[in-house]
C-alpha cells in the first residue's frame, strides 16, 4: 500500500540530509494552484516551490512538451549541436531583447556565471588589473548557496562554518570595510566613488525575497542603474524569484523601466518540471568568455531548451503578468485591512504583484508564537506558506489563481491570524 504522510517524513528525516526545516506536509500530487497529500487532503499553495510554478502546477502545456522532447531527445552535451538550443536562445534573448544567452541549470549557478562574466568583462573591457575585480552586492541578499554566493551573504546561517570565503565579492568593499545596505543609494555612490575603478558589477535582487519580500524605495533601482553607468560598472539583475510575471510585470525591473546589463532567470523558466537557468546579456560581456572556459553538461539542454520556450509563451499567452498584477493588488487591500485593524497581529503588509508577504507583530503575539504557528494554522486550514524570518510569511501563489480563490485565501489567513 501507499506510505502514509507521517511514514514518508519518518524516511525523509531518516535518510535525507537535514538541510532544510519543512512544514510538515507532503505533496504527492499539484495541478494549479492546488496540492494534495497523500490522505487526500487538498491545500491552496501559497509558496508555488519558492515562485517556480508560477505557471500553476503541471501546466498541460509545459507538460506536453516535456513529455514529446524527453521521448524525443533530452542530453547531447554541448559538446555537439542539438536542435532545440538555438531555437530557445534565439526566443529568449529576443523575448527580453538581449543579444545572446548562456545556458545554466539552476539558480546558483547561473549567478555564479554572471560573477565569472563579470568579473572577466571586468579585466578585459574595462582594464581593471589582474585578480582586483570588486564584486558588489547588497547586504541581506539571498542568490544561493555555493561557496562564492554565500561569501557574500551576511546572513550568519548561510556563512558560518563555510569560510573561507571567496575574496572581493559581497555588500563589504574590501578596500574600505564600509557595508553596502540593500536600498541606500548613499553606500553604494560611496563605494564607486572610492574604488569605482576596480568594481566590475553590482548585484542586485529588484525585489529581496529570502529576505522577507523587501521592496526598496521607488527610484532606487533606477538610481543605481544611472551610478552603474556612471562608473562603468555592469548593473545585474537577479530576477530568479522576483522574474517572470510574478510582481506583475515580466521582470521587477520593467516597473522602473530599466535594463540590466547582465539579467539572471531561473525557477520558473521551466515551469516548475525541470532545473533550467540562463544569464542573458550583450555580446561585448558574452563573447568575454571563449570556449571550454565556462560552462554545465546539461546547461542548454534540448529537453530544458524546449521546456522554457513553452513555459516563456504561457506566462504571455494567459497574461500571467496582467493577472499578478490585478490578484495582487486585490489581495493585499484584502490584507491591509487587517493592518488596520488594532486588534491584529499584522503589523505590514508588503510586495509587488503575488509576492507579498506579512509581517508581524510580535509584540501582540507574545512570547514564543511567531510565523510558525501562524503557518502550522494557515496549513491546518487549508493553505501553505512558509516563514521567510521568525515574524515574516511570504504569500507567492501560483499566477493562475481567481480572484475568488483570493478571497478565499484571504478568509483562511485572517482565521490563521485570529486563531494563533
Ligand atoms: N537568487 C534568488 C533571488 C533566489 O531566490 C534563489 C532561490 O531561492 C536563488 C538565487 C538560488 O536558486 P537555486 O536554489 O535554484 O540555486
Amino acid at each position: 500500500g501507499e506510505l502514509s504522510s507521517h511514514e514518508i517524513i519518518a524516511l525523509e528525516h531518516k535518510y535525507g540530509a537535514h538541510n532544510y526545516h519543512p512544514l510538515e506536509v507532503v505533496f504527492s500530487k499539484a495541478k494549479g494552484i492546488y496540492v494534495t497529500d497523500p490522505e487526500g487532503r487538498t491545500y491552496m499553495d501559497f509558496l508555488s516551490a519558492y515562485s517556480a510554478v508560477n505557471q500553476g502546477h503541471a501546466h498541460p502545456r509545459i507538460l506536453k512538451v516535456l513529455v514529446e522532447q524527453a521521448a524525443t531527445l533530452s542530453l547531447s552535451s554541448r559538446a555537439f549541436y542539438n536542435n532545440k538550443f538555438g531555437d530557445y536562445a534565439k526566443f529568449i534573448t529576443e523575448f527580453f531583447g538581449y543579444e545572446m544567452v548562456l545556458p545554466m541549470n539552476t539558480g546558483a549557478e547561473a549567478v555564479e556565471t554572471a560573477m565569472k562574466l563579470a568579473r572577466r568583462w571586468g579585466y578585459e573591457k574595462k582594464g581593471i588589473p589582474a585578480n582586483e575585480a570588486i564584486f558588489l552586492s547588497c547586504s541581506d541578499n539571498f542568490h544561493g548557496r555555493t561557496i562564492s554566493i554565500v561569501s557574500m551573504s551576511t546572513d550568519p546561517s548561510s556563512r558560518v562554518g563555510f569560510g573561507p570565503f571567496t575574496e572581493c565579492v559581497g555588500p563589504v568593499c574590501p578596500v574600505s570595510k564600509n557595508v553596502l545596505r540593500y536600498n541606500n543609494i548613499d553606500d553604494l555612490e560611496l563605494a564607486l566613488k572610492a574604488h569605482g575603478s576596480r568594481v566590475c558589477g553590482f548585484l542586485v535582487e529588484p525585489i529581496q525575497g529570502e529576505a522577507g519580500v523587501v521592496v526598496p524605495d521607488e527610484g532606487y533601482l533606477t538610481k543605481a542603474y544611472e551610478l552603474c553607468k556612471k562608473y562603468n560598472v555592469l548593473f545585474i539583475a537577479d530576477e530568479i524569484q522576483s522574474g517572470l510575471a510574478r510582481t506583475g510585470k515580466m521582470l521587477a525591473l520593467d516597473h522602473e523601466n530599466i535594463k540590466a546589463d547582465i539579467l539572471i532567470l531561473g525557477k520558473a523558466l521551466s515551469g516548475g518540471v525541470y532545473p533550467v537557468s540562463a544569464v542573458l546579456s550583450s555580446k561585448e560581456v558574452m563573447l568575454c568568455i571563449r570556449p571550454g572556459e565556462h560552462g554545465s553538461t546539461y546547461g542548454g539542454n534540448p529537453l530544458g531548451a524546449a521546456i522554457a520556450v513553452t513555459a516563456l509563451t504561457v506566462l504571455r499567452d494567459e497574461k500571467m503578468a496582467e493577472n499578478a498584477l490585478a490578484m495582487g493588488q486585490i489581495f493585499r487591500a484584502e490584507l491591509q485591512k487587517e493592518v488596520e485593524n488594532s486588534d491584529s497581529i499584522v503589523e505590514k503588509v508588503r510586495g509587488k504583484g503575488l509576492l507579498n508577504a506579512i509581517v508581524i507583530n510580535e509584540g501582540k503575539i507574545g512570547g514564543r508564537k511567531g510565523a510558525w504557528e501562524v503557518c502550522l494554522l494557515l496549513k491546518k486550514y487549508g493553505l501553505l506558506a512558509k516563514p521567510t524570518h521568525r515574524n515574516i510569511i511570504r504569500l507567492a501563489p501560483p499566477l493562475c489563481i481567481t480572484e475568488p480563490e483570493v478571497f478565499r485565501g484571504v478568509e483562511i489567513i485572517k482565521r490563521a491570524l485570529d486563531d494563533v
